[in-house]
């Protein structure tokens, strides 16, 4: 695909041309990836973020939050209360929190690998590539880190780098693929400031990259944070700036499953908020895979607000198996069994054999 034509798509509106995009996406999952949609049970382990980025809402200077490191006892039973629910991933995500030392979590790696078996993926933003080096070598299988944006003056403008750092994600994404991690990006749909052209050179990093997971949600706006407070002072105009909309929000996720359609796409949370109904599954009808329901304990996850109203925090609990499954069911869709590992990485050279999916 091309430029002109993922640019066509992305400012497309007639309902019935969509209509083509959807089923492409949906028939392009089905023939690559199959029917089977995997879980990952997602925990938050801890708020404390030394960055500022403009978007979110556990920036580090947002004083209003009650900030929570989960202990690793912690972290290790939500682990074995989603490998209880039938998930084969955990996915452990925090803010950019130093006080998360490398041989801590390394020990912690190694707990979850040796006590509950799942297969576990990091985001843990961006850090040194000793510690990337040194929890791969502990059992870390994938890592997360969306680019956000493929516009460099965009992406300094709202993710100001730590003094005396510079934050270069595209040589992080680089390394994590070097130490042999399945490699995990994506964009956040609608920033202020994100132009269609932009968003366009984000679709085809996608396939530069030649990610095996793929993450793109909505932005939605935090009004604690720089962009939520000041939104019209940064949105492009009308026509030029891309809408963080639902619909937008498909087109990128059924675009992305066009350009790699070997890779795992989850239907996001973010989505999901903006239609609390059946978002996920419109998601998983237009080209996603892949579902990440939250397991971090109630307690915590009202303090993980890096948006407000998230999804998830409906759920008091994590949805079991079965629940999933009922509405998994109605739109002719399974649940994933094993770890289910991305078939772009199984594929794409370099990477190490590894046996079951
Ligand atoms: N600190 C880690 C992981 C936590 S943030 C990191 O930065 O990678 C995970 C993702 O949440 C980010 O990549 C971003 O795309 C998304 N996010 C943050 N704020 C958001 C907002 N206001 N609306 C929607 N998504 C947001």
């Amino acid at each position: 695909m091309d430029r002109a034509e993922i640019l066509r798509w992305l400012r497309e509106e007639d309902e019935k041309r969509l209509g083509h995009l959807w089923q492409l996406a949906d028939e392009t999952r089905a023939r690559y990836v199959g029917h089977a949609v995997y879980l990952r049970g997602l925990i938050e382990f801890s708020n404390y973020c030394a960055r500022l980025c403009h978007y979110c809402g556990i920036r580090a200077d947002h004083r209003d939050i009650h900030r929570y490191r989960m202990t690793a006892d912690e972290v290790v039973a939500s682990a074995r209360e989603a490998a209880d629910l039938g998930y084969g991933t955990v996915v452990l995500q925090s803010g950019e929190d130093f006080g998360i030392t490398r041989e801590w979590m390394r020990d912690l790696i190694r707990r979850i690998k040796n006590e509950v078996g799942v297969a576990i993926t990091l985001s843990l933003g961006e850090r040194s590539t000793e510690d990337l080096k040194t929890w791969r070598q502990a059992g870390a299988d994938r890592y997360l880190l969306r680019f956000e944006t493929s516009n460099h003056e965009l992406y300094n403008r709202i993710h100001p780098p730590i003094t005396g750092g510079k934050s270069e994600r595209f040589g992080i994404l680089e390394n994590l693929r070097t130490l042999g991690y399945e490699v995990g990006s994506g964009i956040l749909i609608g920033i202020p400031g994100q132009s269609y052209d932009d968003l366009t050179r984000d679709i085809e990093k996608l396939v530069e990259l030649d990610l095996d997971m793929i993450g793109c949600g909505p932005f939605i706006a935090h009004p604690d944070t720089p962009l939520g407070k000041d939104q019209k002072r940064w949105r492009l105009p009308d026509g030029v700036q891309v809408p963080n909309t639902e619909i937008m929000t498909y087109k990128v996720v059924a675009l992305a499953r066009l350009v790699r359609p070997n890779a795992n796409i989850p239907s996001t949370t973010a989505l999901a908020t903006l239609n609390k109904t059946n978002g996920r599954e419109l998601g998983l009808m237009r080209g996603a895979n892949i579902l990440m329901p939250n397991v971090t304990p109630d307690q915590y996850r009202v303090c993980y607000e890096i948006y407000p109203s998230k999804a998830c925090l409906r759920d008091s609990r994590a949805p079991g198996a079965n629940t999933i499954r009922s509405r998994l069911d109605a739109i002719g869709r399974t649940i994933g069994t094993g770890r289910g590992d991305s078939i772009n990485y199984a594929t794409r050279a370099g990477a190490p054999a590894r046996q079951s999916r």
